[in-house]
């Protein structure tokens, strides 16, 4: 018996727990069945469940994959509350997950007699949800966000031979603004700064993050070196041309950019390798000047 034969058997017993349990690749996104101890993808993308044409912006599976640990969380979709159990197991010894799901929608309500209770209970989910992947200040993606969804978008990318880019962006002496016009001013800025990151990548295909401080890094799917550099090219541009309202002053600020375009299977795939090489052409941008795309 492998492991999965004796977590199936064991769970058999608490059968009522769990409406679905199905074995998951989160790296790849691939649901698989084991038939006769062949393990076969009967699912390429596992988000399909949720109705969802997007990877999960909070995978759990993939948490449980990464910290070989069982992870529980709840989900809020089509006016259900589901729980999903993700737990890491190996099968002919390449890790898994098998996701156990619940639709927990009429057994989970906490009751206390007022009206729309319930209601509470679905948004205050998907808050929870939202709230473990987003930058507070900012309302980009965090960067647990990027460790989990990075090492994914790069192995799509190089299973579909696809090219990915990722923009490193740093505002040019932003302690500067801070030490000018105060802290608050500086988080104005850099919410206002974060909104137009947003504004210029396409939505449900790229995807902004604050990798710290004053620090941002976009993930650019499906895109050519030329493409990505276009693209910082015309962010550089816009944040040059904007004036930040900071209380009564209007405050110009510049930012430099270290661009990275992943695109073939030689290149280094670790989320460590890209996001360096990329911080080393930041680097570059600095040292040449500011207010450039390297
Ligand atoms: P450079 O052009 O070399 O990037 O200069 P810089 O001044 O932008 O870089 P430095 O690393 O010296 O300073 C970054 C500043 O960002 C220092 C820190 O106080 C500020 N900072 C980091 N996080 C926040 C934040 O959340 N809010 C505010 N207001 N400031 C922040
Ligand atoms: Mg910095
Ligand atoms: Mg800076």
């Amino acid at each position: 018996m492998n492991e999965f034969d004796i977590i199936a058997d064991k769970v058999k017993l608490f059968e009522k727990m769990y409406d679905v349990m199905r074995i998951v690749d989160p790296m790849k996104k691939e649901v698989l069945e084991l038939k006769e101890g062949v393990l076969c993808k009967i699912e390429s993308e596992c988000y399909k469940l949720w109705k969802a044409n997007v990877i999960c912006e909070n995978c759990v599976s993939i948490r449980a994959y990464n910290e070989d640990n069982t992870f529980i969380k709840m989900e809020y979709s089509s006016n259900k509350i589901f729980m999903i159990t993700a737990v890491p197991i190996s099968i002919h010894r390449k890790k898994f997950v098998i996701e156990l799901l619940k639709d927990a929608t009429n057994s989970l309500l906490m009751q206390n007699g007022e009206y729309g209770c319930e209601m509470k209970m679905l948004s205050t989910i998907e808050q929870m949800n939202r709230i473990l992947v987003k930058d507070e200040l900012t309302n980009l993606y965090n960067r647990r966000f990027i460790n989990e969804r990075l090492p994914v978008d790069l192995l799509k990318s190089s299973l579909e031979n696809k090219p990915l880019s990722i923009i490193f962006a740093d505002i040019d002496f932003f302690k500067s603004i801070n030490d000018t016009y105060g802290h608050p001013a500086g988080d104005q800025l850099l919410r206002e700064f974060a909104d137009e990151l947003q504004r210029h990548i396409r939505s449900g295909k790229d995807w902004a993050a604050r990798y710290g401080g004053e620090e941002f890094l976009i993930c650019l799917s499906d895109s050519d070196i030329d493409a990505a550099r276009v693209v910082a090219d015309t962010i550089r541009k816009s944040i040059m041309k904007k004036e930040f309202v900071l209380g009564n002053e209007r405050v110009h600020v510049t930012c430099s950019f270290g661009v990275h375009t992943v695109c073939d299977g030689y290149e280094c795939l670790t989320v460590d390798g890209v996001i360096e090489i990329a911080d080393r052409n930041l680097y570059k941008a600095k040292a040449e000047g500011r207010n450039r795309v390297m």
